[in-house]
């Protein structure tokens, strides 16, 4: 029988699931006996999607259509990803949803994908392969933030399960050694992946674990000892950077991974180039210490990353009790040896390093639905808790299934200029929608002393206490104004009720994530819209025919599109809108060069009328 539970490992360059069979972790494995799907996406012009292997294979022979490492987008602003971007041969774009939001897309064969929908594809593959269960924990980096983990939960519900936690790689990886069944004790977890390595230092109390400090380095790993050996070897056959082509490139790749990993349990290995069409014919032998010699720098680097680590965690080597080594890179001897050494003691490799995290977040899934109830006994959040945002979406500020005690605060602003009020409208739920979400009570934060709009800071924090009473508080940061009310969210929500509406919001995942989108455009459209009929109003008599013509063709498009619910149609006009009124923008930059000119004049003329 299926599991109807499941842990993901939702990795840059592989993902994987686990569930638990007679109280043990087994990691689920294809017909070939093969665990690890490629985090790979490949989109064809007749519109079939083609996720993991098959995908991989073609990544270099069709940059194109592939799109990798998408965990490095999630969550993420281009801004932030100015260090990534030189390695994704994919194009990256960037809408501004909000004034505070702005979403990322990959743009692949003419059509748009936000992270969460690509990752969404990873996980429906992996989901697929485990029979289809409905429920999921999924892992991230320990240095992940709120944005990056919702992403990820919204992705897990995009391909339809019911996220029950966001939990940690490294405690994931702790969880799996068992190592919560010390009663106190210091973990360093090692995870050197494909591309990205990381360090984390977890203390473990009753059972409970905490991390008190990750370092690393998000372009670092096996990756790195890949690309060492094919500069080797292309330095040997004087292949100059302006020769390699797709397929060579694939091959060279190829060839250095499979000498790479082969030398993980041989001396030596043959690297194997033979290519007629290219006129090339090559092989030469690689031993394991000339491969290390390659690989120095590389495993230097991490090491210091280890030792910043411990440092931000105020502790010494001497007081790390237990290390854990995660990531397919680690079952390179070398990597060990050195490991070893650093940490003066031998480190756990009992299991499979690359699987070992996504075993531990089987064990978290099966302690979260009962199956160890008594190890872990923490009352938790049925549903999640949030407020309302203009335009009817649902912000949520703590997440279903957070074990109380909790706080949580996000800053709000105001979207209108000189409002001095605003409702605060506390929702439950797991959908996007107020409309479908339950309403708990309200309160009006007043007395904002008059400003532009979203000049406001309104400071909204959720405070549940160990008795599951909630209390939100609102205050604005300039002023000092406050507000707050008490309710108590459990009351009357049997355990089916709660079900129900979990399932109900993996159904409607895709459509509400859309939805939400489509009311975040509006929103900014919406203002783009006030603003050009403001300009039009002051400068609008000295705009050509011409312009003036496109700018009121664009506002009708606009204000149409806003009334239906295409987010893609809305994108377009707003796009065009933003076009047309360049030159208006233009006229309103000068007139307020204008007008600040006259004031300074006048400032001249008579200082005392000021
Ligand atoms: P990630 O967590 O980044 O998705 P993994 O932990 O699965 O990735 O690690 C993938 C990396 O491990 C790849 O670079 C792969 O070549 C490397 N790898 C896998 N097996 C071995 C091995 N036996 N020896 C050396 N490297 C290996
Ligand atoms: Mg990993």
């Amino acid at each position: 029988m299926p599991p109807t539970v499941i842990g993901i490992d939702l990795g840059t360059t592989f993902s994987l699931a686990a569930f638990m069979e007679h109280g043990k972790p087994v990691v689920v494995r294809d017909g070939a006996g093969v665990a690890l799907v490629p985090s790979v996406i490949s989109f064809h012009d007749d519109g079939s999607v083609l996720v993991g292997s098959p995908a991989r294979q073609r990544c270099l022979s069709d940059p194109e259509h592939t799109v990798f490492s998408v965990k490095r987008l999630m969550g993420k602003t281009l801004a932030e990803l100015k260090e990534d971007l030189p390695h994704i041969p994919y194009q990256v774009i960037e809408r501004e949803v909000e004034p505070t939001r702005r979403v990322l897309h990959v743009k692949i064969g003419g059509r748009e994908h936000t992270p969460e929908e690509l990752s969404a594809l990873i996980l429906q593959e992996v989901r697929r392969r485990a029979g289809n269960p409905t429920k999921a924990v999924i892992t991230v980096p320990a240095y992940f933030d709120d944005t990056q983990r919702q992403a990820t939960r919204d992705a897990g519900r995009i391909a339809g399960l019911d996220v029950l936690r966001i939990i940690n790689e490294p405690t994931a990886a702790a969880l799996a050694y068992g190592l919560d069944q010390r009663r106190t004790g210091t973990v360093a977890v090692y995870d050197l992946g494909g591309g990205t390595f990381d360090c984390s230092i977890l203390s473990i109390k009753e059972g409970v674990f905490k991390v008190l400090s990750t370092n690393g380095d998000t372009h670092l790993g096996g990756d790195d000892f890949d690309r060492a050996l094919m500069t080797l070897v292309t330095r040997e056959l004087g292949i100059a950077q302006t020769d390699r082509n797709p397929e060579l490139l694939q091959h060279l790749r190829d060839q250095a991974e499979r000498v790479k990993i082969a030398l993980s349990n041989n001396v030596s290995a043959d690297y194997v180039l033979e290519l007629p069409t290219q006129h090339l014919s090559y092989r030469r032998t690689i031993t394991r210490a000339e491969l290390e010699e390659l690989m120095r720098p590389f495993v230097d680097r991490s090491l210091e990353r280890c030792r910043l680590a411990l440092r931000d965690a105020e502790l010494t080597i001497k007081e790390i009790d237990e290390v854990v080594l995660v990531g397919g890179s680690t079952r390179v001897p070398y990597v060990r040896q050195r490991v070893e050494e650093f940490f003066g003691r031998k480190p756990h490799t009992e299991l499979n390093p690359e699987e070992v995290v996504a075993m531990g977040a089987a064990i978290q899934a099966d302690i979260l639905t009962g199956g160890r109830r008594h190890l872990l006994l923490l009352d938790v959040v049925p549903l999640s808790l949030g407020i309302e945002t203009l335009g009817g979406a649902v912000s949520k500020l703590i997440y279903r299934n957070t074990t109380v005690p909790c706080r949580a605060t996000e800053r709000f602003t105001t979207y209108v200029d000189n409002q001095t009020g605003v409702d605060i409208n506390i929702y439950q739920g797991e959908r996007e929608l107020t409309k479908d979400c339950r309403s708990l009570g309200r309160f009006k934060l007043s007395g904002i002393p008059p400003m532009p709009a979203q000049m406001a800071q309104i400071d909204v924090t959720f405070l549940i206490d160990a008795n599951g009473m909630l209390t939100v508080s609102a205050k604005e940061q300039r002023s000092g104004q406050e507000a707050k009310v008490t309710v108590q969210p459990g009351q009357g929500l049997s355990d089916e009720e709660v079900e129900r509406l979990v399932l109900e919001s993996v159904e409607h995942a895709r459509e509400d994530f859309q939805a939400r989108r489509f009311i975040e455009l509006k929103n900014k459209a919406e203002i783009t819209v006030r603003h050009t009929e403001k300009g039009l109003a002051s400068e609008g008599v000295h705009l050509p025919d011409d312009q003036r013509k496109r700018i009121d063709a664009a506002l009708a498009w606009t204000r149409q599109a806003m009334q239906g619910g295409d987010v893609d149609h809305l994108q377009e006009a707003t796009d065009e809108l933003a076009n047309a009124t360049l030159p208006l923008a233009e006229l309103l930059m000068n007139a307020v060069v204008r007008t600040t000119l006259q004031d300074r004049r006048m400032e001249e003329v008579n200082p005392s009328t000021l």
